[in-house]
């Protein structure tokens, strides 16, 4: 039984996710203590929580403290079973980071899976669906893993409602580390505005203070098509697109906050990641870790990844990926960005 604390590091509920899944991955039980210690409020919320019974459904777990607010858990998984599913945090609780929980252990199983995933697609301090389906799903699939991401509804909090399909196809002999460490040459780089149930105005009014900041006129700056009834929510989001990578930065209006303040968070951020020649963004740096490690330790072969920042995030996950995996993570400065190397243990 691994025993981890989840007051280490960061304290967050990446501690918990990334148990979960790499519990499901390699057989091994886990007992997770202090969950989420250093969080306002600690324990398990609504959205962690169905990331524990998703992993226990699909693994036929044996699992202990799955309650809410619980602050410790012990979880013991059975065979990993590919199949149709469908988990609905029930609030505006992100429903991708039930997938991320989830995503892994699925493509190791032998047989595709089909997920219908209810909740929250588009939440602050969470990946968004355009965040996983432009950036993580084709680095993903690049890594031999290929998956299918249908958006069927939009859902912001407080609302959620969100729906989101995934196929997964099996990947486990599939899994090849790559070296991820240039951005390559721009392909694209454009900003789209969601607003559902919002005055026009909001979109049109966060999109030009956008296009007057980067330089990006006509079809780099786009007002999408939404129902009304999904709202009300408001992301700004800018894709940027080069050869080996695709980052997508995104911000959320919320009542209080001027259209032109969440354009110009849009901005500093864009901008941030603009002075780097690192290939990932603060959040993928985080994420890509967990994917990445599944490979090396497969394949018995080091990888590497240039990224702009690390954040306690990302940190903390490489602590837990080394509990679970014989891989080991080293990191070093490179430019005005870090270099981050795993390698078979
Ligand atoms: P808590 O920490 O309160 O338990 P949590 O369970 O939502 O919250 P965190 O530990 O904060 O989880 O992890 C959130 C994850 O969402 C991280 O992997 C982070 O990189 C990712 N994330 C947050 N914001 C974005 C964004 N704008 N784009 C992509 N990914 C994001």
């Amino acid at each position: 039984m691994i025993e981890i604390d989840g007051s280490v590091g960061e304290g967050g509920g990446q501690i918990l996710r990334t148990s979960l899944a790499l519990s499901m991955c390699t057989g091994q039980p886990f007992k997770l203590t202090r969950i989420r210690a250093g969080r306002a409020k600690p324990g398990l919320m609504r959205q962690h929580l169905t990331c524990v019974n998703a992993a226990t459904q699909i693994s036929a777990a044996e699992v202990q403290g799955a309650e809410m607010n619980s602050q410790s858990l012990a979880f013991r998984p059975g065979a990993v079973r590919a199949g149709d599913y469908n988990f609905n945090v029930g609030t505006a609780g992100s429903c991708t980071l039930v997938l991320q929980t989830v995503w892994p252990a699925l493509l190791m199983a032998n047989a595709p899976s089909r997920l219908a995933l209810g909740g929250g697609t588009h939440n602050p301090m969470a990946p968004p669906f355009h965040f996983l389906a432009r950036s993580y799903a084709p680095l993903m699939r690049k890594l031999g893993a290929d998956v299918g991401l249908t958006l069927r509804r939009l859902g912001f909090y407080p609302a959620g409602g969100g729906e989101i399909e995934a196929d997964i196809w099996p990947a486990a002999d599939k899994l090849q580390p790559f070296d991820l460490t240039t951005r390559g040459e721009q392909r694209e780089a454009y900003a789209e505005c969601f607003a559902p149930a919002l005055p026009r105005t909001v979109a049109a009014r966060e999109l030009e203070r956008v296009g007057a900041a980067m330089g990006w006129t006509g079809d780099a700056l786009r007002a999408v098509f939404v129902q009304q009834n999904e709202g009300p929510g408001n992301a700004l989001i800018a894709t940027l697109a080069y050869e080996n990578i695709t980052e997508v930065v995104t911000q959320f209006g919320e009542k209080g906050i001027s259209a032109e303040k969440v354009a110009q968070d849009l901005v500093r951020d864009v901008r941030r990641y603009q002075v780097h020649d690192a290939a990932l963004g603060p959040h993928l740096a985080d994420q890509w870790a967990l994917p990445l490690s599944l490979a090396v330790w497969k394949r018995q072969r080091a990888a590497s990844y240039t990224c702009t920042e690390l954040t306690p995030h990302a940190k903390t996950n490489f602590e837990v990926i080394e509990r679970f995996m014989p891989v080991r993570f080293a990191v070093s400065a490179d430019g005005k960005g870090w270099l981050v190397v795993c390698s078979p243990a």
